[in-house]
């Protein structure tokens, strides 16, 4: 029985991946490491700006600019002036909400990030109080922690939480966590979702896939 739904926000809530990962390809190419929009997606989606830079200077072998993760944030900001929901998520919360059913968001980016989103979109007041982001835990996705905190928060054993997902590295953080996911393939290739517990493509399958899991 689903007690707690677990949203990720950038690629679920939020229709943010293209815009953040064209930026991002953009800034990594101008800091001598070449990128493209689908290798970004492929690297990165999912994950922390904290492991982006890792695995970006592993590869460069040498660090990247100290504020490439604020010009980065800057361009983003700018642009979540357009930001929109993914389309039919609106819809999914206001079933859940019919049906007495609990969400929070679990996020791999900071807390400015996810508010800056949010209220873009006329999410806010719907998550405040409800916002776990990867800045609260030691280890982010792909790692277990941010999931387990979310649910220890809201007093909810992982078994009877659902995630919902769009990218390889969260799907494998709730797997971790032993928890239930399910992958949203609308811009992730399905079978990069493949060790999702289920995937979907369009948000309004999601509510009969949390009623039925
Ligand atoms: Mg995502």
């Amino acid at each position: 029985m689903t007690e707690l739904v677990i949203f990720d926000n950038d690629g679920v809530l939020v229709d943010s991946e293209r815009l953040a990962n064209t930026i991002l390809a953009g800034l990594l190419t101008e800091a001598g490491l070449p990128y493209t929009f689908e290798e970004a997606v492929r690297d990165f989606m999912g994950g922390s700006m904290v492991s982006m830079r890792q695995k970006a200077e592993a590869q460069l072998g040498s660090p990247l600019p100290a504020d490439l993760e604020d010009r980065y944030h800057q361009r983003l900001f700018d642009g979540f002036a357009h930001l929109q929901p993914v389309p039919g998520v609106r819809e999914v919360l206001d079933q859940l909400d019919a049906d007495g059913i609990t969400y929070c968001l679990a996020s791999s980016g900071t807390h400015r990030r996810i508010h800056t989103a949010l209220t873009a979109v006329g999410f806010w007041e719907r998550f405040e109080g409800r916002i776990f982001s990867s800045e609260d835990v030691r280890h982010g996705k792909p790692a277990p922690d941010l999931f387990l905190h979310a649910a220890s928060t809201m007093g909810v054993k992982p078994t009877d939480c659902v995630v919902v997902e769009d990218s390889p590295l969260g799907v494998a953080a709730a797997n971790a966590a032993g928890m239930k996911v399910f992958g949203f393939a609308a811009m992730t290739a399905p079978e990069k979702l493949a060790a999702a517990t289920a995937t979907f493509h369009e948000m309004a399958a999601l509510p009969t896939l949390i009623q039925t899991a």
